[in-house]
């Protein structure tokens, strides 16, 4: 069995839109993805600025240019006026020409922003998609390099672009090199592959020992899917048990989910018997007569005469 590493992942900035993440150098016109102050491909610093500050430079120079072009205009009217009253409707056009574009400009103005950011991002996908892929080789080389740290905390950055079963894979096989804890900012329904996978049954197995909120619908769908490749694994039963006892924490996925509870009561913690007995029990809004049945046969089987479970159901 492999030695596990603790470590302290670098935390990860949340953003509204995935792109807001992109860095654009302006010395070497390459994208990052990382935490970096500095270029990774031209090692210059302080060239690094937001996606977003690009393509906002744009739609700036934009309306500056629609700005100048009403300006001319009520300029030229304004030389060519031959009386008085010519001049000042020429003048008076200009200032109202420039009140309205300014008034549509603080209402619409975003939705502009918007079409300039995705356009700028349509005009950039082979650039972005590059810098993606070098991406990808540093973490080969990390990987070589035995600084699987690094390449977890690289892979993540990534997988917020590639939703991949490769990208998901590489995710699980750095992961099940740590000690997880409880306070990590782990994921588990964002990695689930799209088949069976044995890297994502051994993290599944670490992750709920500390973090069994993780289970969703999601989980448990999956779980049950592969069920008879789990089954035949060393701890399978083990697993199988641990991830019903932590679908308990939410009630509507008891009911939901019955059927497979009852499948694995056998597998199920004392401790999470009891939490099952408490709450087919208490809850008598729920049609759970099987269930209820289920829990009451394997408690009287097992826990006859422990006091834990004395007039629980
Ligand atoms: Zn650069």
């Amino acid at each position: 069995m492999k030695t596990k590493i603790g470590v302290q992942f670098r935390k990860t900035n949340k953003t509204q839109h995935t792109f807001e993440r992109l860095k654009y150098c302006k010395n070497c016109h390459s994208y990052s993805i990382l935490w970096n102050e500095e270029c990774t491909i031209c090692d210059k610093e302080e060239t690094l600025v937001p996606i977003k500050t690009i393509s906002l430079a744009i739609t700036r120079r934009n309306v500056q240019t629609r700005f100048l072009w009403i300006g001319l205009f009520a300029c030229l009217s304004a030389i060519f006026a031959d009386t008085t009253e010519k001049l000042l409707l020429a003048c008076g056009g200009g200032l109202l020409l420039f009140l309205l574009f300014g008034l549509m400009q603080k209402q619409y103005g975003i939705y502009e922003k918007e079409y300039h950011f995705k356009k700028h991002l349509k005009a950039e996908q082979r650039n972005i998609k590059d810098s993606l892929l070098r991406q990808l080789d540093e973490i080969d080389a990390d990987v070589q390099e035995k600084r699987i740290k690094d390449a977890y905390e690289k892979i993540r950055e990534v997988g917020y672009f590639l939703d991949s079963d490769l990208i998901k894979i590489l995710k699980l096989k750095y992961l099940n090199h740590f000690v997880l804890r409880k306070d990590m900012d782990l994921e588990l329904d964002t990695l689930i592959p799209s088949d069976y996978n044995k890297h994502f049954i051994l993290y599944l197995h670490e992750a709920l020992k500390v973090q069994p909120w993780l289970v969703n619908r999601a989980v448990l769908e999956y779980v049950i899917k592969y069920m008879p490749y789990i089954e035949q694994r060393e701890n399978g039963n083990q697993i199988l048990g641990q991830v019903a006892g932590a679908s308990l924490r939410v009630k509507a996925n008891v009911y939901r989910y019955q059927d497979f509870i009852i499948e694995v009561i056998d597998f199920l913690p004392k401790e999470r018997v009891l939490r099952l007995a408490k709450i087919v029990k208490s809850e008598q809004e729920y049609d759970w007569t099987n269930l209820y049945e289920a829990t009451k046969k394997h408690v009287d089987q097992h826990y006859a005469f422990d006091p834990d479970f004395k007039g629980v159901l």
